[in-house]
């Protein structure tokens, strides 16, 4: 059979028409920093699968684990049950999480995990006998999911404003402007301070990517607005909803984003590398005041707390406690300073920035996607730019020889942008 014809017939991919789609890649077989095509041709991954395979691609711990939890149980449902591999999960997430997020609720993935946080947030506040709290207050530049309630805190402009007017309304404060690393202006959080107290009888809570935002912009922002935001959600009583999904274990060079702040939300959601790319899987921490108010959490998916995922989780986590992944962390960014910095000198090149793993490289345009595909496969580099956009999250285990080669990737890209 042909599978790549079919695919092209027949498969849906991300972000794609179903008919006449971009072309893809057959993908054969992964290990650590590359995927092997079914051509034989071997691409370093610069974007980790999509962000999650952060200790590398088929980690064998991880892998096993799946494989013997597969011949013992590979799935029952949560209501009623429980299993080894949920509760070591859990055990092994509330020694990496911040102090007094303790109840924990997995969801199926990482918009599901937004999904769960923001009913939360309702039920606490109705909890709280607030019941005219029903909206969420979000950044302008913020990426939360593709399901409707995650697509309603995203930002509106970005990459489902396809879809506005048919979400639910939501209060959106400007994207913060004072970059990472730069002196704080306190102007930056005036205006969410504005949006949060004029219309505090009808926010629910507040949801942000702590200091990274990604997927619809690339930018870091300062951590002193989640400290002033902090404040502002505990004299509000609106719970604080960080998303870690994308920035969780380490990929900017703390275990969680939020440490940048020292700050802790109320509500946490985590996703991606929870399983190191393995297996989907997300996860809300809640604090325990936010679960005494909630009560019966009304959310209770068919594939909850899925054994395999959590036993591929409860492995990750062990492979996260088992080396120092923020030295390697640190390397890259050296590497990708060091690398990107050349080419902010491009006069196609808007803004170079990077911020632990991720390496960003602002274009004035969006690069052309054929072009994309030919140094693809012409530098063995697998990159995927959005929007303006050209941007690297290698796997932590990426060698400096394959860094070397992301970083020319992407700087032939943004010469022929
Ligand atoms: N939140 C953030 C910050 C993300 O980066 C993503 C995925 N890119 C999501 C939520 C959604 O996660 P998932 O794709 O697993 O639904």
């Amino acid at each position: 059979m042909d599978m790549k014809g079919f695919d092209g017939k027949h498969l849906w991919h991300p972000y794609a028409p179903a008919v006449k789609g971009p072309p893809v890649n057959m993908a054969v077989k992964s290990h650590g920093s590359v995927v092997e095509l079914a051509s034989g041709v071997r691409l370093i991954d610069g974007i980790s699968s999509w962000w999650c395979a952060a200790y590398g691609h088929r980690p064998e711990s991880v892998v096993q684990a799946v494989r013997a939890q597969a011949e013992k149980l590979p799935h029952i449902m949560f209501a009623g049950f429980t299993h080894d591999p949920a509760a070591e999960l859990g055990e092994r997430l509330l020694r990496l999480l911040p102090e007094g997020l303790e109840h924990l609720f997995y969801a199926d993935s990482g918009s599901i995990a937004v999904e769960c946080a923001l009913k939360m947030a309702l039920q606490y506040q109705r909890g709280c006998g607030r019941p005219k709290r029903t909206r969420m207050a979000a950044l302008r530049g913020g990426y939360h999911g593709d399901t409707i309630g995650a697509m309603s805190v995203s930002d509106p402009g970005g990459m489902h404003a396809v879809f506005s007017g048919v979400l639910p309304e939501q209060f959106f404060a400007p994207k913060p402007s004072c970059r990472f690393g730069e002196a704080w202006r306190e102007e930056d959080f005036a205006p969410m301070e504005e949006l949060l107290r004029k219309h505090r009888d009808g926010i629910a809570g507040v949801i942000a990517e702590p200091v990274f935002q990604g997927a619809n912009g690339m930018w870091f922002y300062h951590p002193q607005y989640l400290r002033e935001l902090r404040r502002l959600c505990d004299e509000l009583e609106m719970p604080l909803i960080f998303d870690e999904i994308a920035t969780g274990f380490g990929r900017t060079g703390k275990t969680w984003a939020g440490e940048y702040a020292q700050v802790v939300p109320d509500i946490m959601c985590v996703g991606k590398a929870l399983t190191a790319g393995v297996m989907t899987l997300g996860c809300v921490a809640a604090s325990g005041k936010i679960a005494e108010k909630v009560g019966t959490f009304l959310h209770g998916p068919t594939f909850m707390a899925n054994p395999l995922a959590c036993a591929a989780g409860a492995a990750a986590a062990v492979l996260y406690g088992s080396r120092d992944w923020l030295k390697e962390v640190r390397r890259i960014e050296a590497g990708l300073r060091a690398g990107l910095e050349e080419y902010r000198a491009l006069p196609q090149v808007r803004d170079v920035r990077v911020l632990g793993a991720v390496g960003v490289l602002e274009m004035e345009r969006i690069p052309d996607p054929g072009a994309v595909q030919r140094v693809v496969l012409e530098e063995g580099v697998w990159l995927r730019p959005y929007d303006r956009y050209i941007y690297a999250m290698p796997p932590f285990v990426v060698t400096d020889g394959e860094l070397g080669k992301i970083v020319g990737a992407m700087g032939k890209l943004a010469a022929m942008a």
